[in-house]
């Protein structure tokens, strides 16, 4: 850990567009280097490639690395052969499977020793610029912000409003609190050599979660994923002949966050089902961009009237992080489970409350839940009923994010509306008025939507990248 006040240096940070701003800043500068951490969404491709060709005649070195990833995704990306692969693989053909992508990526399953160590703080830095005057000068005085000293924008320069004390989410931001979180996770163990995310209560919440809660600290780069990669390794080495494995081990989610950063890269239009060469074409409610419904607002509320995925979505709202088994049972119920509707927009609310919302990770996710790539047993519905009860029978999880629902014995708390109306009058909770009747039949639309996605996979028909000519239409 670095902090730059300690060396006499500080964070300076420029108001405008990237495009226009970097430029100007390097010639006005006189910069010799441009250094910058590789990113692969497809904006920050588009931005880092105008300003390195601004800078093309420019007598200035332009380098990038990737620190963001374990691994280099050009590096596993193998040249595309065949007339189809270039047509849809412009970047490179990526693995499409985890499997694939661990031997290509590990060589062998267990081999965490490929994986590139993360580089020690530097211990000296120079000072930073104390008059930055001409820079005000070349580039006007708005780059520098209203306080004219390029410091870190408050919330009213965002125009943002900030939550109340009692609204503030738990997870707080920043390395120290980051390192925390994962040294005292990674104290324990035999719960990390132990541990297999299947098991993981996903009714377990902060402060007694039972994952990391790492994610929104590895999306911000406050945490390092070659340093935490480093730390599970040095504790999974010895133990391997006992240790859980990738997919299911904790080292093998940081390789989940690989492969799926790795396909974000390589797969075209990968956020969006018609441009997504990999996606399953399917006539979804709600299709477009702004569209909106009824179930989709429930859902979003957390209204639905299914008490397990009404407190998810209570608990995404509140908090901005959800176990990843709450967020399997909440977008599998909103797509191919119950509402049938778009994919895309559950990512896109899933983008605007999640603390950890990450293109790539997001996207994959929900391409997955929906079953539109990468899993395609779509005939596993979760229940919202059943599934909760397997690790939380008596409804706590359910009791904490609904208060309405505090006093419904257990017996009801995941049906509320089958409990008899003395029941609900005892447990002063009358359904469709204190707390909403289903929206939708489980059953009923489970068998709909069954029938829906086996017609879809039959006619088995993927998108095409915007402007690919595909050679056979269908996947290869
Ligand atoms: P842990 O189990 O402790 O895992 C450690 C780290 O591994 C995580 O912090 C994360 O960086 C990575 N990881 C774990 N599971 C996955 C996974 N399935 N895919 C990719 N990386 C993984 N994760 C995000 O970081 N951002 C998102 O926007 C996001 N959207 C999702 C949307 C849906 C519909 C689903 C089902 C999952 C989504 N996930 C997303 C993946 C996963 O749910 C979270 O990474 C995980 O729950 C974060 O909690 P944790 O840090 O305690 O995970």
């Amino acid at each position: 850990m670095l902090r730059l006040k300690e060396h006499d240096s500080r964070l300076f940070v420029l108001r405008g567009n990237p495009l226009k701003i970097l430029p100007e800043l390097v010639k006005a500068l006189d910069a010799k280097h441009l250094t910058f951490e590789k990113d692969t969404e497809p904006y920050a491709l588009y931005r880092d490639g105008e300003v390195m060709k601004e800078l093309k005649d420019y007598s200035c070195d332009v380098a990038s690395f990737t620190s963001h990833t374990l691994f280099d995704p050009e590096s596993l990306l193998k040249p595309p052969e065949t007339d189809y692969e270039k047509n849809i693989w412009k970047r490179g053909v990526p693995p499409l499977t985890y499997r694939a992508f661990i031997s290509k990526a590990l060589k062998a399953e267990s081999n965490g020793d490929c994986v590139p160590l993360p580089i020690p703080a530097p211990t000296k830095i120079p000072s930073a610029y104390t008059s930055l005057d001409n820079l005000i000068e070349a580039l006007g005085p708005e780059v520098a912000g209203p306080n004219g000293d390029f410091s870190v924008p408050s919330s009213e320069e965002l125009n943002l409003e900030l939550p109340s004390k009692e609204e503030e989410s738990p997870h707080k931001g920043g390395e120290t609190v980051a390192l925390e979180r994962m040294n005292s996770f990674l104290k324990d163990k035999a719960r990390v050599i132990n541990f297999k995310k299947p098991e993981t209560a996903p009714t377990a919440f902060y402060p007694t979660a039972s994952t990391t809660i790492l994610s929104p600290y590895l999306k911000f780069g406050c945490l390092s994923p070659r340093l935490f990669h480093q730390e599970l390794w040095a504790i999974e080495k010895p133990a391997l002949k006992t240790s859980s494995k990738p997919p299911e081990s904790l080292r093998g989610q940081l390789l989940w966050r690989e492969f799926f950063y790795l396909c974000g890269y390589a797969v075209p239009g990968f956020d969006s089902m018609k441009q997504n060469p990999i996606c399953l074409q399917m006539e979804w409610k709600c299709p477009q961009k702004g569209d909106s419904s009824p179930h989709l607002e429930a859902w979003r509320e957390g209204r639905t009237g299914f008490p397990w995925i009404d407190a998810a979505m209570t608990q995404l709202r509140k908090e901005g992080w959800i176990h990843h088994l709450a967020r399997h049972a909440v977008a599998c119920f909103l797509t191919r489970g119950n509402l049938y509707i778009s994919w895309e927009r559950g990512a896109e609310v899933f983008e605007e409350l999640l603390l950890d919302a990450d293109w790539s990770l997001n996207s994959a996710n929900w391409l997955w839940l929906s079953a539109s790539a990468f899993f395609t047993q779509y005939f596993r519905v979760y229940s919202p009923i059943v599934f909760p009860k397997k690790t939380d029978p008596d409804g706590n999880y359910v009791r904490h994010w609904i208060p309405a629902l505090k006093h419904m014995p257990p017996k009801y708390i995941y049906e509320p509306w089958t409990a008899p109306l003395d029941v609900q009058r005892r447990a002063k909770c009358i359904i469709g008025k204190d707390y909403p009747r289903p929206i939708v039949d489980h059953a009923e639309t489970r068998k709909i939507n069954l029938a829906l996605m086996k017609e879809a996979y039959q006619g088995a028909d993927y998108g095409q990248p915007n402007g690919a000519e595909i050679i056979q239409g269908k996947r290869k």
